[in-house]
């Protein structure tokens, strides 16, 4: 099982994961990863990346995945928007067991699901 980070572009998962066992305790959690420092940093190699880049971090769908160490699991919070595509996605690249349970979160929204977005990269959005 993996935790982390993760974006949804254009199908394509683009995501800052890791063991477990090598993230971050905070509380009853462990965690890794930032996502605007990882699309800040982030220099792009394939093309999903570089669509990814010409947006503001939080244009596309995105979600992070925490292990809870009071269950022994590991729980994805995603965007209200995301498909079973993308889900299955997210669930086979953090190794996650069939029965994760995803919860959505207020604090991840796409330019779709947030009605004051403001993407400084779009120039059509005068
Ligand atoms: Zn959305």
């Amino acid at each position: 099982m993996r935790i982390g980070i993760f974006f949804v572009v254009d199908s394509v998962l683009i995501s800052d994961s890791l063991p477990v066992e090598q993230g971050q305790r905070y509380g009853d959690h462990i965690e890794h990863g930032g996502h605007y420092n990882y699309w800040l940093n982030l220099v792009p190699t394939t093309s999903a990346e570089t669509v990814f880049k010409s947006h503001a971090y939080d244009y596309y769908l995105r979600g992070r995945a925490v292990y809870d160490v009071k269950h022994h699991q590991v729980k994805p919070y995603v965007d209200h928007c995301i498909d079973t595509a993308a889900l299955a996605t997210i669930r086979s690249s953090l190794a996650l067991p069939g029965n994760t349970r995803i919860s959505h979160d207020e604090h991840y929204q796409c330019h779709h699901c947030n009605q004051m977005f403001m993407d400084d990269f779009d120039e059509t959005n005068e």
